[in-house]
């Protein structure tokens, strides 16, 4: 079956750091016969403040490496730990819970919140020799002081479980859920294995899926992801986040220059 254009497929590795090199292998090994390089690292400046991504180091190569390759490089928090500075009730609760502590842009101010994004995007930039290619919050979690500095600095793309936006332009880029699995606990994962095996023939246009490092401890849900990622590859074409942007009309444009001239010089 050959895919239609409009229906897109989106894969991203999370948690992107030297502390788990060995799960992005294994999580590569499963994605890339499906989909190449065609994905997104979400990369962790410094995870948990006690692995820091250090500009000539053996991993950072690696990193610069697949950017090369043609994977999409997002900055994903910059410690990804919550400091637990929540302004109210709810959202502490609510970063506890969802969480396990780990919503660590849901209660910056706009100060601190810009202070990281310029940070780790320097670092992230340094190492990988580009521009990243947008911002997402650990957690998927944003709290106000997050979002106002995303549009302060013109960030191009980012995402939440529901949907992916533009700060920069303000535009709404895709809607629908994203898939991912948990695995904190048993029913967690059970849950995730449902709601994956849903999803994946969901008729949604732009189907988003998300891979976490501990994912590789279990074999279910490995075996899980794969399926998900053949399945929805059928009728669907492994595109980047870059592509929803100047979408519609420009994308079918790009198209039909792409196959007049097959490669553009
Ligand atoms: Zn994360």
């Amino acid at each position: 079956m050959s895919a239609s254009p409009r229906r897109l497929l989106l894969t991203s590795i999370h948690d992107v750091s030297p502390r788990f090199e060995g799960e992005i292998d294994r999580l590569l090994d499963v994605l890339a016969p499906q989909v190449g390089m065609r994905l997104a690292m979400l990369v962790v400046p410094n995870h948990w403040g006690d692995a820091p991504l250090v500009p000539g180091s053996p991993f950072a190569r690696r990193l610069r490496g697949w950017a090369d390759a043609g994977v999409e490089m997002f900055l994903h928090g910059f410690t990804h730990r919550d400091a637990g500075s929540h302004a109210g009730l709810a959202d502490q609760l609510r970063g506890r819970l969802m969480t396990a502590s780990e919503g660590e842009f849901l209660g910056l101010s706009r100060h601190e919140a810009s202070r990281l994004i310029v940070h780790g995007r320097a670092l992230v930039e340094e190492v990988i020799g580009r521009s990243i290619d947008g911002f997402v919050a650990p957690a998927w979690l944003y709290g106000r002081g997050t979002l106002e500095a995303l549009d302060e600095h013109k960030v191009a793309i980012a995402e939440d479980h529901f949907r992916v936006w533009s700060p920069a332009s303000g535009e709404q880029l895709a809607r629908g859920p994203v898939i991912t699995w948990a695995s904190r606990s048993k029913a967690r994962l059970a849950s995730s294995l449902v709601a994956a095996a849903l999803l994946r023939r969901a008729p949604i246009e732009v189907l988003r899926i998300g891979v976490h490092p501990p994912d590789v401890r279990h074999p279910r849900l490995m075996r899980s992801i794969a399926r998900t990622l053949a399945v929805a590859g059928r009728n669907r074409r492994p595109a980047a986040y870059v592509d929803l942007l100047n979408a519609g009309s420009s994308r079918i444009v790009r198209h039909a220059r792409c196959s007049q001239s097959e490669r553009p010089s």
